[in-house]
């Protein structure tokens, strides 16, 4: 058990029903077609999401784990984390924990995405990918193995008892606005609850269109310092649906340096970081989201900068 420094601040829970007309209301203003709607969490275990446990309910919370600095200008390889670890430091030994990160460079060979998606407690389970740059230079998916939980450098996770319940249901189709579905939502609830910090975290699959998402090439040899340099190294490409992406997000801020969104998916053979769709005229996109109790930050860099955090 490796030990890190973890603090946690309390977040504002308003209704689920209050949040959902908030994000409805915005997303109509983005979207042709829109409904966030309060409904029992369908069992997430089976298809089309195929996660590793039925809900998202049971202590909800986030947690934003290390971040871009131990990544640039130059790799920290030692920072490695084991989800089960993590999931014992926000007080839940057995969590169903979703989120994106960076996947762990010791099993993979390369620097990769990671799709969190792992079940911990007695029998812990574990659907996660990772997507990383392949050597003819295009993106390869892979599954990790069950024993294989750790991942590295940072992890923006939202973990649960994975318990069925309440939850929000966002349904978003044709896209009008400029701006993706998740910073949509992240913006209007800034909008309405202000410095109150409101977070979520959960899956949404893009169900037609494709999405703009980069993969994380082999680590670079030389410092990358502003996001000019980040996004000559990045890969970017165009994924196309159906692809199931988990997702955490927080309104605003409390002192913590955090990531304020975050979302990594893939399909069949595709993954990476969401970045927006590229076909606003026929995007399709589904999802469920509850509301965390608390933030948690582990292992905070002490030195940090606002570089790569897009
Ligand atoms: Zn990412």
């Amino acid at each position: 058990m490796s030990s890190f420094p973890v603090a946690h601040k309390p977040l504002h829970t308003p209704p689920l029903q209050e949040v959902a007309e908030v994000l409805q209301t915005a997303l109509k203003a983005k979207f042709a077609n829109a409904e966030v709607t309060v409904v029992d969490c369908p069992d997430l275990t089976k298809p089309p999401y195929g996660l590793e446990a039925a809900g998202l309910c049971g202590s909800p919370r986030l947690a934003d784990v290390g971040g871009v600095p131990y990544l640039m200008p130059m790799v920290q390889k030692d920072k490695l984390y084991d989800v089960k670890d993590l999931a014992v430091a926000v007080g839940l030994p057995s969590a169903f924990v979703v989120g994106a990160g960076a996947g762990p460079h010791p099993y993979v060979g390369v620097n990769s995405e990671m799709m969190a998606n792992i079940k911990t407690g007695d029998s812990t389970t574990n659907g996660s990918r990772v997507a990383k740059i392949n050597a003819a230079g295009s993106y390869e998916l892979q599954k990790l193995p069950q024993s294989e939980t750790r991942c590295a450098l940072m992890l923006n996770m939202f973990a649960s008892e994975g318990r069925p319940g309440k939850v929000l249901r966002v349904s978003a189709k044709k896209r009008t606005g400029d701006t993706n579905l998740v910073t949509c939502m992240r913006e209007a609830l800034k909008a309405h609850y202000g410095e109150k910090p409101v977070g979520l975290g959960g899956t949404f699959r893009l169900v037609e269109g494709k999405a703009k998402c980069h993969v994380m090439p082999e680590f670079s040899s030389v410092p990358l310092t502003c996001d000019a340099e980040v996004n000559e190294w990045l890969r970017f490409f165009d994924m196309p649906a159906p692809m199931v992406f988990l997702s955490t997000l927080i309104s605003s801020d409390p002192d913590l340096d955090l990531r304020v969104e975050h979302s990594h998916g893939y399909g069949s053979d595709c993954g990476g970081h969401y970045h927006y769709d590229t076909t606003p005229e026929t995007v399709e996109y589904e999802g469920y989201y509850n509301i965390a109790e608390f933030i948690y930050r582990i292992d905070r860099p002490k030195e940090t900068h606002s570089v790569g955090r897009n």
